[in-house]
């Protein structure tokens, strides 16, 4: 089973899946004219093949190759393929089946053009127009429009043929049908020649010729080759021999496909060029030829203009009484078929063997009717360029609207687009502003914090985490003014450890730094809140006490001391106890440099070393000289 067969539609329809699937894709190939059918014998093989495909019950399958069989199938027998037709309708209306329908009508009104006139197939085609329309199937729409397109042209109106014709190929433009389209194409171009456009005709048909040769489709190149032939004789200055060439083609093909209304028309064509180059005697042996083919094709549509071809030999030959039998002959075709332009040329021609048979008044007559159907000719004539007109600017103002849409489409997506663009850019900047502000806050962030971690580098001793100098320095200078201006005391204590490069050189510089940790430690302990610490070299410190007098400098200091002096230091310093020396300065009435006030506190604190160490001193008033000369040079507290 084919992967193509599609499964739903299969169970739809109850058949055989395999046999609905071929069946389809047959009929499809056929219809799309995929499928090259040359001859009548062709046709009615391929058509079998398709009736052996149908699955079993499958009455909508029947009828779709019924209806192809009624327009494929019976060429050589109108009657037969009306009664067909209509058998058909009856049962695409019984199972409602719309395209089936539309068929019907088409392949009824083609039967009956044959039969009788094109013009009575005129309201099959519109009904099956109609059915299209309103199932909206585009394709069919298109072939209606090509059937009823035809009829217009056969009977002279041939602005409204290419109307016709125009529409049916945006139709099939719509489907992308491109075998479809060529036969439509075509029926453009004879409607251009029957318009008297002869340049677009030519165009046309050479188009389609060329089509024709590379798809290798005979029945084309043979109607290609009738036209061409058409235009050369109705040409200005006849083309006869090119006329004939072409004539002679489609003949040879005409026999080749076996089709007997084509080799019909070619022997009328080349009875046109005969008689056109004064060659009546054999002008007729090619009517005759062309009765004999009609008599087998069963097509009577071409029985007025073989009649006034015959005519217009007898005329030629002399023979006047038996042209204008065959003229009424003619003439009884074209006044129903309403071939306006033949039958000018008949009552032209007519009125010519009235005269030479002395009928004046006949001939008189036919003239007269000659003029009037002129006058009829030149209203269509205009007509015709109305019509034409009038759908040119149509289609021209539907194509102009339509464009104008277009470019109001693009514009307003243009528009729309950039007006994204700039919302984008207006986000991207927004975006970018706020990532570039956090990072400026953060790069900010950053540089206050490392700015403090700097301040506080700079103002911290590393070992110990207390104020170093600076620090002191800074903090100190503001306590002294302040204990100045409210006029309160302040005091400074200065203190040095004991032998302490005893304590390095006997237990390590690591246990010196913990001894200093430790020492630091036990002072902070000992200190209130407002009371300020700081390491002023290597094993000295300063120690500020705001508000605080003598006597409670002096009791601070010896609490410093007895705390340090009782720190448990076993396990860094197994067996050693570690003593400070202090020296004590309170604020004197005037003294307004910390410096001068640590100073002081100093030579103190050399006082205490030198009366044997732990133990604190306190700073005399004034810098006299006596303690001055007893520190050690170079050896003072504040001294970088
Ligand atoms: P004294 O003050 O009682 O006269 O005797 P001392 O041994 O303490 O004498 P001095 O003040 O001259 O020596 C101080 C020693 O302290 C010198 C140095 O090796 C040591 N020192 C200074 N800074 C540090 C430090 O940060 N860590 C350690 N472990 N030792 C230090
Ligand atoms: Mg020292
Ligand atoms: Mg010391």
């Amino acid at each position: 089973m084919s992967l193509f067969v599609p499964v739903v539609a299969a169970a739809q329809d109850g058949g055989s899946r395999a046999g609905a699937g071929a069946f389809d894709r047959y009929a499809d190939q056929l219809e799309r004219g995929e499928v090259v059918i040359t001859t009548h014998a062709d046709a009615l093989r391929d058509l079998e093949r398709l009736r052996s495909e149908i699955p079993a019950g499958d009455a909508r399958r029947e009828l779709r190759y019924r209806y192809m069989y009624c327009i494929l199938g019976i060429h050589n027998d109108p009657s037969a393929g009306k009664a067909y037709a209509e058998q058909g309708l009856l049962d695409a209306r019984r199972i409602g089946y719309a395209d089936a329908e539309v068929n019907f009508h088409f392949c009824r009104g083609a039967n009956q053009e044959a039969l009788t006139t094109a013009r009575d197939a005129l309201p099959d085609y519109n009904a099956g127009i109609e059915i299209a329309r309103r199932e909206e199937n585009n394709r069919l729409v298109a072939d209606g429009l090509t059937w009823r397109g035809s009829v217009q042209s056969l009977l002279g109106e041939h602005a409204l043929a290419l109307v016709d014709f125009l529409d049916a190929e945006k139709f099939y433009d719509s489907t992308g049908e491109q075998v479809e389209s060529e036969q439509n194409l075509f029926n453009i171009a004879i409607a251009y020649r029957r318009l008297g456009e002869r340049k677009e005709a030519r165009e046309y048909l050479d188009r389609l010729m060329k089509y024709g040769i590379q798809r290798k489709d005979l029945p084309q190149q043979m109607a290609a080759h009738m036209q061409l032939g058409f235009l050369d004789v109705e040409s200005e200055t006849a083309a006869l021999s090119s006329a004939r060439s072409h004539f002679t083609e489609a003949l040879r093909i005409g026999e080749l496909i076996d089709s007997a209304a084509t080799q019909a028309s070619a022997h009328l064509g080349l009875a046109q060029v005969d008689n056109l180059g004064g060659n009546y005697t054999g002008a007729l042996a090619e009517l005759a030829r062309a009765e004999a083919s009609l008599k087998i094709s069963g097509d009577r549509s071409n029985g007025d203009m073989i009649a006034l071809q015959e005519g217009m030999a007898h005329a030629g030959l002399g023979e006047h009484e038996q042209a204008i039998g065959d003229f009424d002959r003619s003439e009884a075709f074209l006044r129903k078929s309403g071939n306006l332009r033949y039958y000018a040329d008949l009552l032209q021609q007519r009125s010519r063997s009235y005269e030479a048979l002395g009928k004046t008044v006949l001939a008189l007559a036919d003239l007269k009717e000659m003029i009037k159907v002129h006058e009829a000719l030149d209203r269509k004539a205009r007509s015709f360029t109305t019509t034409l007109m009038s759908y040119q600017f149509d289609t021209a103002r539907r194509e102009q609207e339509n464009r104008r849409l277009a470019a109001d489409r693009q514009l307003q997506s243009a528009q729309l687009a950039s007006l994204e663009r700039v919302r984008r850019w207006q986000w991207a900047a927004i975006v970018l502003g706020g990532l570039l502000i956090v990072l400026l806050l953060w790069q900010a962030r950053r540089q206050v914090r490392a700015a403090r971690r700097l301040h506080r580098m700079a103002m911290t001793d590393p070992l110990t985490g207390i104020a170093n100098r600076r620090r002191i320095e800074d903090l100190g200078q503001p306590m002294l003014d302040e204990a100045i201006e409210r006029d309160e005391s302040m005091a400074v204590v200065v203190l040095d450890v004991d032998h302490f490069k005893q304590i390095n050189d006997a237990c390590g510089h690591q246990a010196g730094d913990l001894v200093l940790t430790r020492i630091v430690e036990a002072c902070r302990d000992a200190l209130r809140e407002e009371d300020r610490i700081g390491r002023i070299g290597g094993e000295e410190f300063v120690v500020l006490l705001p508000r605080a007098d003598r006597q409670v400098a002096r009791d601070v200091a010896e609490r410093l001391r007895r705390r340090v002096q009782a720190l448990d230091l076993g396990d860094i310093l197994p067996g050693r106890q570690v003593s400070i020396s202090l020296g004590v300065a309170t604020r004197e009435h005037g003294e307004r440099d910390l410096d001068r006030l640590i100073q002081r506190a100093d030579r103190a604190l050399y006082r205490a070393k030198a009366s044997g160490r732990n133990r604190v001193e306190e700073a005399g008033e004034g810098c006299d000289e006596r303690e001055t000369a007893r520190v050690e040079p170079g050896h003072s507290a504040l001294a970088p």
